[in-house]
């Protein structure tokens, strides 16, 4: 089962990448959704991302350590051909043509940015760091990872540096198209979580806030978020999802996300109160969620999708025909492509529906 967001989706993604590029050409793709995600400082934010995309490569601690805006966008590169060649690569915007491989190199160079630009002492700025990751085994989408709420200003920070930080938040979450991990440690008093109140001011109607309890293994001994992850403190449309990531001890000892991932899933296996909650707990639960949300979006898309691209087929025909009778046999195949494409669009929506799991591919 696929734990990492976006995986899912793939399939169908790159199908309808196939099936739209040669009528389609550049301009008409799925645009989805960006995920961002909002909490306080070291309330688990990049640790959250950074499993949810399955590789090691943001700088994470228990000091500030997201500084400035990150956007990731992840990029897929199976449609251009080359899927033999299943290297995954980064590729900085202030550093264009340059290939890092190493996704440590990718971590010390983010660090690297985001001092030369914010200084060392733990200076924040709201200009932002744009990372293209290139890679067979993602989708192409947006993600966002942003610094952390903070009350009182520690080294370089102004004496504003809560305000400036909402706003750099709040900048990013208000979009429409965004949807919110509102990560809330499960360490510190949940029902006052900044997570959850910025959420609220960006997305009132709770209908693209996934709500994210992290650290529940280090909670109280005696207390466990039940009641917070079912939702009885503070009501979430799309509901809440408990993980567990790695400690800063882990990271110290370099251990690796599959490890985290086997370590969460005992954790709230052999835990009395979660092991009876596991559809509402875990990474790849968290991921799940997040690819039934991308599914819904392909879904609503798909009807606009489909009639561009008729329309289209449409004009291509009829300017075939413009040429004449030298042309009428490329009339007649454009005909036969404008029905292969009806057709997969129709086994598409299958797809999407669930209805079946597979479409030929020709
Ligand atoms: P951010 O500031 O919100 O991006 O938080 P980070 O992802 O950088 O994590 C802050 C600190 O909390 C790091 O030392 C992490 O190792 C630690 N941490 C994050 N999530 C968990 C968790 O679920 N359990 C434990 N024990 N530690 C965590
Ligand atoms: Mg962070």
């Amino acid at each position: 089962k696929p734990s990492t967001v976006g995986s899912s989706v793939i399939p169908i993604i790159n199908k309808l990448q196939d099936i739209i590029a040669p009528v389609g050409g550049e301009h008409l793709k799925i645009e989805l959704p960006q995920i961002a995600v909002v909490g306080s400082q070291s309330s688990g934010k990049s640790s959250v991302l950074e499993a949810l995309v399955g590789r090691d490569f943001l700088p994470r601690g228990s000091e500030i350590c997201t500084r400035r805006p990150l956007v990731l966008m992840l990029e897929n590169r199976s449609q251009w051909g080359n899927a033999n060649d299943g290297r995954e690569w980064g590729e900085f915007r202030h550093l264009p043509g340059k290939k890092f491989y190493d996704f440590a190199k990718i971590r010390r160079e983010i660090q690297t940015e985001t001092e030369r630009e914010a200084g060392f002492n733990k200076g924040v700025s709201e200009k932002q760091i744009r990372l293209r990751i290139s890679s067979p085994n993602v989708l192409n989408m947006t993600l966002i990872d942003l610094p952390g709420i903070t009350k009182v200003p520690v080294g370089d920070q102004p004496s504003d540096i809560e305000a400036r930080i909402r706003k750099m938040i709040m900048h990013h979450i208000k979009q429409e198209n965004c949807i919110i991990l509102a990560v809330s440690p499960a360490n510190s008093d949940l029902a006052t979580s900044d997570a959850l109140q910025m959420a609220r001011e960006a997305d009132p109607t709770g209908s693209r806030t996934i709500g994210v309890i992290s650290k529940l293994d280090i909670m109280d001994r005696g207390t466990n978020a039940r009641n917070f992850l079912l939702g009885k403190v503070v009501p979430l449309r799309l509901g809440y999802v408990g993980v567990v990531n790695r400690s800063q001890e882990d990271i110290n000892k370099n251990r690796s996300i599959a490890e985290a991932l086997a370590y969460e899933q005992k954790f709230f296996h052999d835990h009395p109160v979660y092991h009876g909650l596991s559809n509402r707990c875990g990474i790849p639960q968290l991921a799940k969620k997040l690819n039934q949300i991308l599914e819904l979006h392909i879904r609503t898309v798909l009807p606009d999708l489909k009639a561009e691209l008729n329309s289209r087929m449409v004009a291509v025909v009829k300017e075939l025909r413009t040429y004449g009778e030298v042309m009428e046999s490329k009339v007649e195949q454009g005909a036969v492509l404008l029905n292969i494409l009806t057709k997969y669009c129709e086994a598409l929506s299958d797809v999407v529906d669930g209805k079946s799991q597979k479409m030929s591919t020709k």
